[in-house]
C-alpha cells in the first residue's frame, strides 16, 4: 500500500482544506500594523455569524483547553458554588479547571454515553440559588454525545448563574444560536469543525458574563479577558496574534458561510446519519442513543471479540485510516470515527469500508459492504431503496 495515503477521521485535528492551507501561506505582515487590525475585524465578524452573536468573540492563541482555561479563570472566583454538568472527558476536564480556580463544584456525572438531564439541571438550580456559574459541554467528543444547549440556556437564564459552554468540537458542526439560547460563554478551538490546524480558541462573551468577570479576583495574566476586551477596541490581540493561523480562519470561515450554516449543520446531520446506519447494518452497537447522538463524531462499541485498538492499529497499518479510539474507562473498548468539518459522503464510504476489512482481520465476521450499502442507501434516499 502507499505509505503516504491517508485518511484523517480522528475529532480533531481534522482534514485541513486546500483553501485554508492556502490562504496561510501568505507572507506575515505585522500583527498591530493597519493591515491586520482590517484582517482582525473583518473575521471577528464573520467568527460572530458563526457563533450565532452579537457579543464579543475573542480570538485566541492557544488550544481549545486554553479558552476553557480563560472562561473560568476569568468567570470563576476562589469559594464561588459551580455547577459542573458531564458526559464525559471534557465534562471532567471543565469540572477540573473550576476546581483550580478554586470553586467550590458541584459534579454532576450523567455518565459516560448519556446526555444532560434537565430536570436534573433545574432541581439544582432550584436548590441552590447562590450557583455562580454553571459548566456544560455542547459536544462530548469523547463518547459521542450532544446535548440540549437551547433546553439548557434557556433553563440558566431564568436564574443568577451564568452559563459557560465547552464547543469545541460542536461549533460549526452544531447548531448553537449563542444569543438566542442565552449562552453566556461560548468556547470553541480551531481544529475541529473550524477546518483548520490546532493553534487557535475562540470565546464569546455575554453582558451577564461581564459582569461577574468585572468583580473576578482569580489571578490571571494571558488569559484575562479584560485585557482582551481592551485591545480588540482597536482589532487588535493583547498579544501577539497567530497571524497565519487568522489567514486561515477566514478562508475557512468564508467556506462556511458561503455554504450557509443551515447546509453546515444539515451535512453533518446526513453524515451522521449514515454512520449510524452503516454501524447498524455491522450488527455493531452504538454508544450513544438515538435522540443524543452527536452530528459531529459517532463513537463504537467495538465486539466482544475485538480490542477498539488492535482494530484501530489494522486500519492504519493497512488502509491508512485513522480512527479515535476511548479514553479513560472507554479505552479499547470503544472507536470513534469523525464526519466533522472538511467531511463529506465520501469520507464516511471510506470510513466503513476500511472498517468491514480490518474488523473481518481481526476476528469479527462483517458481511463485506453491509455497512457500506446502509450508509449509500441514507445518501441516495428512496431512490435505489
Ligand atoms: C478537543 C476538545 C477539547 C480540548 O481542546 P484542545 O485543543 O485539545 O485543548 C475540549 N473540549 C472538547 C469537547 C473537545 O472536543
Amino acid at each position: 500500500m502507499m505509505k503516504d495515503k491517508k485518511y484523517l477521521l480522528i475529532p480533531g485535528p481534522t482534514q485541513v482544506p486546500p483553501r485554508v492551507v492556502e490562504a496561510m501561506s501568505r507572507p506575515i505582515i505585522g500583527h498591530r500594523s493597519a493591515e491586520f487590525q482590517g484582517v482582525v475585524e473583518r473575521v471577528t465578524g464573520k467568527l460572530k455569524k458563526v457563533f450565532q452573536t452579537e457579543n464579543h468573540v475573542f480570538i485566541l492563541g492557544s488550544s481549545g483547553t486554553g479558552a476553557l482555561e480563560a472562561a473560568v479563570a476569568n468567570l470563576v472566583n476562589p469559594g464561588d458554588k459551580v455547577l459542573a454538568l458531564s458526559c464525559g472527558k471534557f465534562g471532567e476536564r471543565f469540572r477540573d479547571l473550576a476546581k483550580i480556580y478554586g470553586g467550590e463544584v458541584d459534579f454532576v456525572d450523567f455518565g459516560w454515553g448519556y446526555d444532560i438531564d434537565l430536570n436534573i439541571v433545574k432541581k439544582k438550580l432550584e436548590e441552590n440559588p447562590d450557583i455562580k456559574v454553571v459548566l456544560a459541554t455542547q459536544n462530548e467528543t469523547s463518547t459521542g454525545v450532544q446535548n440540549d444547549i437551547e433546553g439548557l440556556g434557556k433553563l440558566v437564564a431564568q436564574y443568577e448563574a451564568v452559563l459557560a459552554v465547552d464547543a469545541v468540537s460542536g461549533l460549526a458542526a452544531i447548531d448553537l444560536k449563542t444569543d438566542e439560547w442565552h449562552v453566556d460563554v461560548v468556547v470553541s478551538g480551531s481544529q475541529k469543525a473550524f477546518m483548520l490546524p490546532p493553534g487557535l480558541a475562540f470565546v464569546s462573551v455575554s453582558d451577564k458574563a461581564w459582569k461577574k468577570i468585572e468583580q473576578n479576583t482569580s489571578p490571571k495574566y494571558y488569559f484575562d479577558l479584560l485585557k482582551a476586551k481592551k485591545s480588540i477596541a482597536k482589532w487588535n490581540t493583547a498579544y501577539t496574534t497567530p497571524v497565519t493561523m487568522v489567514y486561515g480562519l477566514e478562508a475557512a470561515l468564508d467556506m462556511i458561510l458561503e455554504e450557509g450554516l443551515d447546509n453546515v449543520f444539515a451535512r453533518h446531520k446526513l453524515l451522521a446519519k449514515a454512520t449510524r446506519a452503516a454501524i447498524q447494518g455491522l450488527g455493531l452497537e452504538l454508544l450513544a442513543p438515538e435522540d443524543c447522538a452527536s452530528m459531529a463524531v459517532t463513537a463504537v462499541q467495538a465486539p466482544m471479540v475485538v480490542d477498539a485498538d488492535t482494530l484501530r492499529k489494522v486500519l492504519l497499518r493497512d488502509y491508512g485510516v485513522t480512527f479515535a479510539g476511548g479514553q479513560d474507562m472507554m479505552k479499547g473498548k470503544i472507536f470513534r470515527i469523525a464526519h466533522m468539518g472538511f467531511a463529506d459522503k465520501m469520507d464516511v464510504i471510506i470510513a466503513i469500508s476500511a472498517l468491514e476489512m480490518a474488523l473481518g482481520k481481526c476476528g469479527y465476521k462483517a458481511e463485506l459492504g453491509a455497512g457500506v450499502r446502509e450508509a449509500q442507501m441514507v445518501f441516495v434516499g428512496g431512490d435505489h431503496a
